[in-house]
């Protein structure tokens, strides 16, 4: 049953394709879901257009469904400052030191939060998915990037700048391919989903590939696939054992579009960093349990924690 009186809040996670809305009720269950189109070549001012409508349709939404609105969470991807809540940066979205949490609350007269998509998407993970008997969590996104978030006692560490957790950026092979950074052999131009996907076209002609038939190809015993695999499991590994060295998780929860293979990539990466590791304690290796709404739950969630 709800009541008139029982509070919802809004939340949005805004990608370089998608914005994933939904009505979040205080205990993190979800009352309603919508799905948008970014259509992020308009530029950022009509992206950021697009959001306000969005925001205030859902808190429309909540009020005719009889919920009371109480406040307004947003994801965005690149560098975000969550302190002041302005978008600082993005190459896919195009934010540009976008003032976007006190563009929100004013639109909807209610109080807002901002913050970075993969770290609210840790928060989500270590609260209400895989990492939710655990005090401290490293989630890890693979995806077209690698981006981690470190979340401890349910809250992620977003560093002095908003940047923290671009483990993506670690060096792992300093004569490697070229990074969209500008440097050379990072993490994530070696094995991000895309990456995998592009290096696999490279070796074997087969043009759209994804990262995960290459998974199924590498399972099915194909060598070129098998190889690709395999070394972007190593890269992984060498990772982590410096993602291990910083941050000391007691468990690794991996998202993404690459966690999609499931043991497929957490067996492999399990042994390759049991080879690599000394005196560190290896962290659990699991596979997030919130795919695709990690974002907007932990965005939901970051507006909750802006109330207390
Ligand atoms: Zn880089």
């Amino acid at each position: 049953m709800t009541s008139p009186c029982d509070p919802v809040v809004v939340a949005l996670d805004i990608g370089g394709t998608g914005m994933k809305c939904a009505l979040v009720r205080p205990d993190g269950t979800v009352h309603h879901t919508e799905r948008h189109p970014t259509r992020a070549a308009r530029g950022p001012e009509a992206v950021t257009g697009t959001i306000l409508d969005v925001a205030a349709g859902l808190a429309d939404r909540a009020r005719a469904d009889g919920l009371r609105p109480v406040a307004a969470g947003i994801a965005v991807p690149g560098v975000v400052d969550e302190e002041n809540g302005i978008a600082v940066w993005s190459s896919n979205v195009g934010f540009r030191d976008t003032p976007l949490r006190d563009l929100v609350a004013d639109h909807l007269g209610l109080p807002a939060a901002l913050g970075h998509d993969v770290r609210v998407g840790g928060i989500a993970e270590a609260r209400l998915g895989a990492g939710r008997d655990q005090r401290q969590v490293l989630f890890i996104a693979i995806g077209t990037g690698i981006a981690a978030a470190h979340v401890v006692d349910g809250r992620a560490f977003a560093g002095a700048h908003g940047a923290a957790g671009e483990v993506g950026h670690i060096v792992i092979r300093p004569a490697g391919p070229a990074c969209g950074c500008g440097a050379h052999g990072c993490l994530e131009a070696i094995a991000s989903a895309s990456a995998i996907g592009r290096r696999y076209a490279e070796v074997s002609g087969v043009a759209d590939a994804t990262a995960y038939d290459v998974a199924a190809r590498s399972a099915a015993g194909e060598p070129l696939a098998a190889a690709v695999w395999r070394d972007s499991v190593e890269a992984l590994a060498e990772g982590l054992l410096t993602a291990q060295a910083l941050y000391d998780a007691g468990m690794v929860v991996l998202g993404g579009g690459l966690a999609e293979a499931g043991e497929a990539l957490l067996a492999p990466l399990r042994a390759a960093l049991d080879r690599r590791i000394t005196f560190h304690r290896v962290p659990r290796l699991v596979r997030a349990t919130l795919g695709d709404t990690a974002g907007c739950l932990g965005a939901a969630l970051l507006a909750l924690d802006s109330l207390s």
